[in-house]
């Protein structure tokens, strides 16, 4: 028996989500007085593979083939449960990212466990239940859900798991799977980036703006700060709406959710809407001239002023700082 985290690869490193999945599965190893193992699909160097064995796991079962180098839910989900499968797997640990999400149903219906999304805690397991934490309705409330299945899936919430070391010795085994023809009755055929800039979903730090910006020729400002902290930049959805922006910057429960360290909104108004795409931010700083707007009540820091003077100013502040 074993604990088995999936690791996720992109631009041939291991995505920073895997290793916070990586430390959950770690704690639950040691809970479970089991080996932590891993998975991770692609053909990336030993070295990076070998990061894994920072956060405790003991063996990575790397899988490598041309025909598993672009992310497709149906062959990774196999090949998750391949390996699920050859180490006797008891629960599978993996990162609620878009493509972790995307193969956790079919990781359960294939190994026939149970699931559970969200998950902010290790589970506890008492009289042949395990019962986990987890947050539900966007973010808004926590539940707490329970199962008599004996093995499961926890996806594991953005930010919601501090990433911490625990050093191992770690060993790669080469682990051959070929998808079968049902796993690829779709193909990629080409990946498009609609941008070099940082994105959203891996960002660590994300500059907001929204309404309050008046119109998109203001957007310079909001640009070179994201530029001068190396950040991404996103906006509200009815900025997204009006085109004063790109849709792909639209964050909130409509749009994409993200969990940066540092979230800092500008001129947006905190509408439950927008909180249920941000509020996994571990830092969250608000710049807004209204002092009753409701985002301050989500923030860790806040500026009530107008932004189209704190914000040059901020700029001008980093600069001096930089300098
Ligand atoms: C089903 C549904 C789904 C939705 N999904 C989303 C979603 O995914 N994401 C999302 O963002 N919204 C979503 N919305 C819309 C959401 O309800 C709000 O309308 C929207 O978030 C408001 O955008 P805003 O804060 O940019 O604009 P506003 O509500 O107009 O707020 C502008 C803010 O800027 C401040 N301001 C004005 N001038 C300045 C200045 N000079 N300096 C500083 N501050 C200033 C104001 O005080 C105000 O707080 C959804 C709504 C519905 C009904």
């Amino acid at each position: 028996m074993a604990i088995l985290v999936f690791l996720e690869v992109k631009d041939n490193k291991i995505r920073k989500q895997s290793f916070e999945a990586a430390t959950y599965a770690y704690d639950l190893a040691q809970m479970l007085n089991m080996p932590l193992k891993a998975v991770c699909i692609g053909n990336i160097s030993g070295e990076e593979v070998q990061k894994a064995g920072r956060y405790g796991v003991e063996e990575v079962y790397q899988i490598k083939g041309q025909d598993l180098d672009k992310f497709l839910e149906s062959p990774y989900a196999s090949a998750v449960v391949a390996v699920a499968q050859a180490v006797n797997a008891q629960h599978v640990v993996v990162s609620q990212t878009f493509n972790g999400k995307s193969i956790v149903p079919r990781l359960a219906i294939k190994l026939g466990v149970a699931s559970f999304s969200g998950v902010i805690a290790l589970p506890t397991i008492a009289n042949g239940e395990i019962q986990v934490k987890r947050t539900a309705y966007s973010g808004k409330t926590i539940q707490i859900v329970g199962t008599k299945s004996t093995k499961c899936i926890f996806s594991v919430k953005n930010n919601a798991y501090k990433i911490t070391e625990n050093p191992v010795t770690c060993s790669i085994v080469d682990f051959e799977f070929k998808p079968s023809a049902e796993d690829r009755t779709v193909t990629v055929k080409e990946v498009s980036k609609l941008s070099d800039k940082v994105s959203l979903t891996e960002a660590d730090v994300i500059v907001s703006a929204g309404r309050g910006l008046k119109g998109p020729e203001n957007w310079g400002m909001i640009e070179e700060l994201a530029s001068l902290l190396g950040a991404a930049t996103a906006c509200s959805k009815p900025v997204a709406d009006v085109h004063w922006r790109p849709h792909h910057e639209h964050v909130g429960q409509t749009g994409i959710q993200v969990a940066p360290n540092v979230y800092i909104a500008i001129g947006i108004s905190g509408a439950i809407q927008h909180l249920a795409g941000v509020n996994a931010s571990k830092t969250i700083i608000v710049i807004n001239k209204d002092p009753e707007a409701p985002f301050f009540k989500a923030a860790d820091y806040g500026v009530v002023g107008d932004a189209f003077e704190v914000v040059p100013n901020l700029i001008q502040a980093i600069k001096s700082y930089k300098g």
